[in-house]
């Protein structure tokens, strides 16, 4: 045909418009703003992030977006459909609340779907990866965030997409969320690339606690001098879009003013389950942290832990130096 391809970024914006435009005419249309405002949210907020519906029916997005057999592959290999037997399509997304995922130039890259109701599947369902979205990489609000400040003195990082829109509509725009997954290294490497302070703050469970040392981890080799890394830990059973609500911006913000330095927190996890009374416990927190201290650019950030470590263990800082190869390469 003379019809020009449609490129696979067109595609998503035209599901994301499809999705928007649902959640103000399907005939859910009112049970779906209603939960929506039950959670909060404002029309302003919802169009800000672009949130929209899926509708319930089995080929709605299809039907719009899959007009011949080029446009439905191409639906299938954006994971937007699935193909019961070959020709026979249905939408991946049904009667689920829309969260498009942008990728830091804007471009709509994938979604995330949440049920509105109980016993309906899995709570929230992501699209898989596909040729334009690599999760790992990925950070939702990252764009919004990015059009809402000229220049992020910090970014929050938080764990899932109504923290970070509910935190938007209290105000505090500088929040990003990693896609269900845990924070990898590239998250780290791109949020170190973007703002010298970035701040974990993880629901407050185990989850989140465990969430909070991997990120931990995977974020030393980025700490360069100038950059910091810090930790809020929230009340049990709250996350940052319950406490955001139940206690507003100012009270929330007071709190991120207070986060634990990295280091607090890695000797904290590390001291856990140690006795450092005795001559055993002292070897095994050396043997534990050293390696993680060597994984950090920043020689001001080695010499304070080496410092804190020594103060642990009963050495010097002079003993503890030898024993550390300082990283040659600077992550930016
Ligand atoms: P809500 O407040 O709407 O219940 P939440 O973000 O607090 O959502 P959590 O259970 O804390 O939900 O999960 C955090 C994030 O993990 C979610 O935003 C989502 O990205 C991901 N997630 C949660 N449950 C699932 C699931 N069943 N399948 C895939 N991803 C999920
Ligand atoms: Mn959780
Ligand atoms: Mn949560
Ligand atoms: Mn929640």
């Amino acid at each position: 045909t003379a019809e020009q391809k449609r490129s696979d970024y067109d595609l998503m914006l035209h599901a994301a418009r499809f999705y928007q435009h649902q959640l103000k005419h399907h005939s859910n249309s009112k049970a779906v703003i209603d939960y929506i405002k039950g959670r909060g949210l404002s029309g302003e907020t919802a169009k800000k992030f672009m949130i929209g519906y899926a509708p319930s029916e089995w080929e709605a997005l299809c039907q719009q977006l899959g007009r011949n057999k080029e446009q439905k592959e191409q639906l299938i290999e954006l994971k937007l459909a699935s193909e019961k037997s070959p020709g026979r399509q249905f939408d991946f997304f049904r009667d689920r609340l829309m969260f498009p995922i942008r990728d830091k130039r804007g471009r709509v890259i994938a979604f995330g779907g949440r049920v509105m109701q109980a016993d309906q599947g899995p709570k929230y369902l992501n699209s898989p990866e596909t040729r334009i979205f690599h999760k790992g990489f990925e950070l939702y609000g990252l764009y919004e965030a990015k059009q809402a400040h000229k220049k992020l003195e910090h970014i929050l990082i938080v764990e899932g997409y109504m923290d970070v829109v509910a935190l938007a509509e209290q105000g505090i725009e500088y929040a990003v969320a990693a896609l269900g997954t845990a924070t990898t290294a590239e998250h780290m490497h791109t949020l170190f690339r973007t703002t010298d302070k970035v701040i974990c703050c993880y629901d407050g469970d185990r989850a989140g606690r465990d969430a909070a040392w991997r990120a931990l981890e995977n974020a030393l080799p980025y700490l360069a001098d100038g950059k910091s890394l810090q930790f809020v830990f929230l009340p049990d059973g709250e996350d940052p879009d319950s406490l955001v609500q139940k206690e507003g911006k100012e009270a929330f913000e007071a709190r991120l003013a207070e986060a634990d330095d990295f280091s607090k927190v890695l000797f904290s996890k590390l001291s856990q389950e140690i006795d450092l009374t005795k001559d055993a416990g002292k070897a095994k927190l050396l043997s534990d942290a050293l390696p993680l201290i060597e994984k950090i650019p920043s020689e001001f950030y080695q010499e304070n832990i080496l410092e804190h470590l020594g103060r642990l263990i009963g050495r010097t800082r002079e003993q503890l130096s030898n024993r550390v190869k300082t990283p040659k390469q600077q992550h930016a």
